[in-house]
């Protein structure tokens, strides 16, 4: 069974990232999205909603959508995979990529990383940049899954005060 994970804090989801997970359905019998949760980066979705976009968004068979705390070779080594997905949009992705990829062959040199590239019209789209159309009221439903667009567009109007969230 060839198993990969893919890493990431996909928050929220885009069509970019979806591009590289049927990609690598391609390579891998099984591929793992991996939400991270405790990220840095002071995520706008909560854990929760950013596993349930990607489950709603993602139809193959083959992949599985799980939550990921603590070290990327720790999580690859307990669920049996040997391969890290990574997408690569640009030559900026690439000093950090490399980074991670050597520091993760360092911590376990039995998990390989491989870097895959999208279709040329995802190769500009990040989530940052979703999110910041999305907050400026621009339209991103080319970008990102329908209902992904629409959580956006509430999340927007919640900090905005315009609705309340459901609690
Ligand atoms: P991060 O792990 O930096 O928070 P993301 O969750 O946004 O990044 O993305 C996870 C992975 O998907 C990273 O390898 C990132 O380079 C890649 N990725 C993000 N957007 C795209 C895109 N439009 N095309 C290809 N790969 C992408």
């Amino acid at each position: 069974m060839r198993r990969a994970i893919y890493p990431g804090s996909f928050d929220p989801v885009t069509n970019g990232h979806l591009d590289v997970i049927e990609r690598a359905c391609t390579l891998f019998d099984e591929v793992i999205v991996a939400v991270a949760i405790n990220d840095q980066k002071q995520p706008l979705f909560a854990p929760d909603e950013r596993l349930a976009m990607l489950r709603n968004a993602i139809t193959n068979d083959n992949v599985r959508v799980a939550p990921m705390e603590g070290l990327l070779v720790e999580f690859a080594a307990s669920e049996n995979a040997h391969a890290v997905v990574r997408g690569l949009r640009a030559i900026s992705d690439f000093e950090f990529e490399f980074q991670m990829a050597l520091m993760n062959r360092k911590l376990d040199p039995d998990i390989e990383t491989i870097f895959l590239m999208p279709k040329e019209e995802y190769t500009y789209l990040s989530s940052r940049i979703v999110k910041e159309i999305a907050k400026l009221g621009g339209d991103v439903s080319a970008f990102v899954p329908p209902q992904v667009a629409k959580a956006l567009a509430r999340k927007f109007r919640i900090k905005l005060g315009e609705v309340a969230p459901i609690t």
